[in-house]
């Protein structure tokens, strides 16, 4: 096995749990820290028994990729001195702040043949992975990704915050475009939008309804898909898939006899319809470990990363029409109200 050499850049509150859990990476070494903040890399070193590099560029110099776990408005600076010394990237999410620099930073990384990964962590959460053989063909969506108050992050909307999670995952389960948007939100604590509402039209008819919320009494992360002949629940805080289904479902997961329990009989005009319930989780699985991992086993490999550079700039792209939207409908009320 290929060991990776490896350095996480910006050591605040998530760069710190990433060079602490790639000690659990055995495809990883972990070569070093880098924080523009040099008091923090040096405690943080101390803490986590990790070198900790004074420059950026002496880090560089020494690994075969980097985690960026910055501001997202430095990521595009941190990742073109990377790729300058042609390091293999893992980008928080968001991947950039505009569109126009993920395109940049997707293209010179493609030149240099390095591998991009974007951190949208909850692919590996494992309510979702326990979905792997479930023939998912979703009609309708409801989320709800709801959290109490906390300034960190406030300086972006919420829709760039949480609501990105449920749009990267939404956008890789219907595979189609976006052909309508309606959106609204408002800032109650923050002077960035904390509360968001939007409503999806894709183009083979799926209709996906969100709501993100940095101001709810209590934490939810749930999403809810409908289709023919399933309902499936994904709650990504417990980490629990649950499926109810028709038991004349062609292609429901448990055909290898895996147990579902029978909820018993209902009429649906004069056919009785069987309904049958299960509840996935895969075990034992910590999502930023199996993170990491992939992004070792896709560079040992030389294969796409399970989230790309693409998947990131597209979920971004969703988000900012979202933003724009919900900007024109605020418009349109404080027009009203000036009326
Ligand atoms: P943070 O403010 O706690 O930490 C950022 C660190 O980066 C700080 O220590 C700061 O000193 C350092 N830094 C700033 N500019 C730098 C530069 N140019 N070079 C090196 N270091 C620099 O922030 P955080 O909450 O850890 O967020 C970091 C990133 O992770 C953001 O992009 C954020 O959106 C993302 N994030 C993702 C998730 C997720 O669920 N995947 C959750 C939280 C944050």
């Amino acid at each position: 096995m290929n060991k990776v050499k490896v350095g996480v850049i910006g050591i605040g509150h998530l760069g710190r749990l990433h060079a602490q859990l790639y000690k659990e990476v055995p495809q990883a070494q972990l070569i070093g820290i880098y924080d523009s903040n040099r008091e923090k890399a040096k405690q943080q070193g101390n803490e986590l028994n990790v070198p900790v590099f004074q420059e950026l560029d002496q880090l560089l110099r020494e690994v075969d990729a980097v985690n960026i776990v910055t501001p997202t408005s430095t990521h595009k600076d941190v990742a073109r001195a990377a790729l300058e010394f042609n390091c293999h990237l893992f980008i928080e999410k968001p991947i950039m702040e505009t569109v126009g620099d993920a395109e940049e930073i997707i293209r010179m990384a493609r030149e240099k043949e390095k591998i991009l990964q974007i951190g949208h962590i909850e692919r590996f959460n494992p309510a979702m992975l326990a979905l792997t053989d479930v023939d998912i063909k979703p009609v309708f969506i409801e989320s709800h990704r709801l959290a109490p108050f906390n300034p960190r992050g406030t300086d972006v909307a919420v829709i760039l915050d949480l609501m990105i999670h449920d749009l990267d995952i939404i956008q890789m389960l219907v595979k189609s475009k976006v052909i309508q948007i309606d959106a609204h939100g408002v800032g109650v604590i923050s002077k960035t939008v904390d509360i968001a509402n939007a409503r999806l039209r894709f183009e083979n008819g799926c209709i996906a309804n969100i709501t993100a919320s940095r101001i709810s009494a209590k934490k939810m992360r749930k999403m809810r898909i409908f289709q023919s002949n399933a309902y499936i629940s994904l709650d990504f805080v417990s980490g629990i898939s649950e499926i109810y289904y028709s038991a004349d479902w062609q292609n429901h997961p448990f055909q290898d006899g895996t147990l579902a329990v029978s909820l018993g009989q209902i009429d649906v005009g004069n056919v009785k319809k069987e309904i049958k319930y299960n509840k996935l989780k895969r075990e034992g699985v910590n999502p930023l470990v199996y993170e990491l991992t992939a992004f070792m086993e896709s560079i040992n490999a030389n294969l796409p990363p399970v989230v790309t550079g693409e998947n990131g700039m597209e979920a971004l792209r969703l988000a900012k029409q979202i933003e724009e939207k919900i900007e024109q409908s605020s418009n349109l009320i404080q027009e009203q109200f000036k009326s």
